[in-house]
């Protein structure tokens, strides 16, 4: 297929080759667990699972990584805020850790996402980080201190790449990590020495915990190899976190991720989202307020490589629109069918074109919008129910379990042999059980009755 993608990397749409024809692997930095989720998060992972869905649906093979990082600064600090008589704060912190953990999976379940392929939490690879540490240090592009192990920024040459920043105008750009015995006060922490009291691991240079940005790069190795297809993740990591990854990865001689394709920032009423501002949004209220359809909607409506401003008038927006295409689907399924079946290539064409041409969600949804309009209905809606699926709406009426598919399967087999008494019993069965049942050429198709 010819798929391009904007590479944050060339900072140029290209088109994409994955290393092995028909599999694509994909790393994506998942949650730090000290917080519940919201809309920003909510946005990267619709994103990332609908493009995921569409690679799949063009018949790619799709290895998703997507981890999980369970000791960060900042869960320890949320533990440490925690009742102090509820345990040690090795404990307080792996509680905060599973308790955040559990809840932004059932979020993520109720917003319909795919389960990524492989789910790593950063404290299940902890010796493979200090391997790596060990390996950069061996090859001179780290050093230990008094409080823990660094990156040797400046023996990187290609260090900026991604971010198309030089060194120096990082350091007027952003704030550097402090740290005791720094050589450059851009290098950034690899290892971190434990205080008495907080999680730590063993390690060659003393007890303590990982850095953020090693934990990336050792899972995504790990688990898809020194080369990759596509790491993505939101616009606000390429500097440092993407950066950082990309170095350590160079730095041991790993060539890394081949794209980059990073989601463009979410803002709240025009304003960057935060806690003191008072206009931070969890995705649980926006599940409670909205189905997942509709803030799945909301999403795609925007390319994802631009800003979105989140507002809930623009959510119910995406409401309205979301029931003009559910209005249309009840409407001309319950239709007869056409008599000649009509071509319908040019808008699957037109659809699958968009979705090629760097993701284009916004003209994909418009070519479902077109199919409302189109002369033959019945037709059009089972062309956009299909279409609308690749991008993961409508998965409510998609899950047939087992025994229901059971009968499908039978009833296809009884058709074809021109058994039509047993047909019509398995049909009988099916309407008994909840689902009404279509006969396409040769094919049953069950729907849930609503
Ligand atoms: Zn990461």
């Amino acid at each position: 297929m010819g798929l391009r993608l904007h590479n944050t990397l060339t900072g140029k749409v290209e088109p994409f080759e994955p290393l092995k024809p028909s599999e694509v692997s994909l790393y994506l930095c998942g949650i730090t667990v000290y917080d519940d989720c919201h809309v920003g998060h909510a946005r990267g992972a619709v994103v990332f699972d609908a493009f995921r869905r569409f690679l799949e649906s063009r018949k790619l093979r799709v290895t998703h990584i997507r981890n999980i990082t369970d000791v960060d600064d900042k869960i320890i600090d949320r533990a440490r805020k925690e009742d102090a008589s509820s345990g040690d704060l090795n404990a307080r912190t792996k509680r905060v850790a599973e308790k955040y953990t559990g809840r932004f999976q059932a979020d993520f379940k109720k917003l319909g996402l795919l389960p990524p392929t492989q789910e790593p939490k950063a404290t299940e690879f902890i010796p493979q980080m200090i391997a790596l540490i060990g390996d950069l240090i061996k090859r001179e592009m780290a050093y230990e201190t008094a409080d823990g192990v660094y990156f040797s920024v400046r023996k990187l040459s290609e260090y900026g790449r991604l971010s198309h920043q030089k060194p120096d105008q990082m350091l007027e750009n952003h704030r550097a990590e402090t740290g005791d015995g720094k050589k450059d006060s851009l290098d950034f922490a690899l290892w971190k020495k434990a205080k008495p009291d907080e999680p730590q691991w063993p390690s060659p240079w003393g007890a303590g915990r990982p850095g953020w940005h090693i934990e990336c790069t050792t899972m995504s190795t790990r688990l898809l190899g020194d080369q990759f297809d596509i790491h993505g993740g939101g616009q606000d990591l390429v500097f440092p976190h993407h950066e950082n990854e990309l170095a350590q990865a160079l730095g041991a001689k790993k060539p890394f991720a081949r794209t980059w394709m990073h989601n463009g920032l979410l803002t709240i009423n025009g304003q960057k989202m935060s806690k003191s501002l008072g206009n931070f949004v969890t995705l649980e209220e926006v599940l409670s307020k909205y189905p997942a359809d509709v803030v799945r909607l909301f999403f795609l409506s925007v390319h994802y490589h631009s800003p979105v401003d989140f507002t809930w008038e623009r959510m119910e927006e995406a409401k309205h629109s979301y029931g003009r295409l559910t209005a249309f689907l009840a409407h001309a399924e319950s239709k007869p069918a056409a008599t000649a079946a009509p071509d319908l290539s040019g808008p699957e064409k037109d659809f699958y074109e968009a979705l090629e041409d760097n993701f284009n969600t916004p003209r994909a949804l418009a070519c479902l919008h077109d199919l409302t309009r189109h002369p033959s209905p019945k037709e059009a809606a089972g062309l956009l129910r299909a279409l609308a699926k690749t991008l993961g709406f409508f998965q409510a009426d998609a899950g047939v379990d087992d025994a229901i598919q059971q009968l499908v399967d039978q009833r296809d087999q009884v058709r074809a042999k021109k058994d039509f008494a047993a047909s019509d019993r398995i049909r009988k069965e099916l309407n008994d059980l909840g689902y009404l049942v279509e006969d396409t050429a040769g094919k049953t198709v069950v729907r849930k009755k609503i």
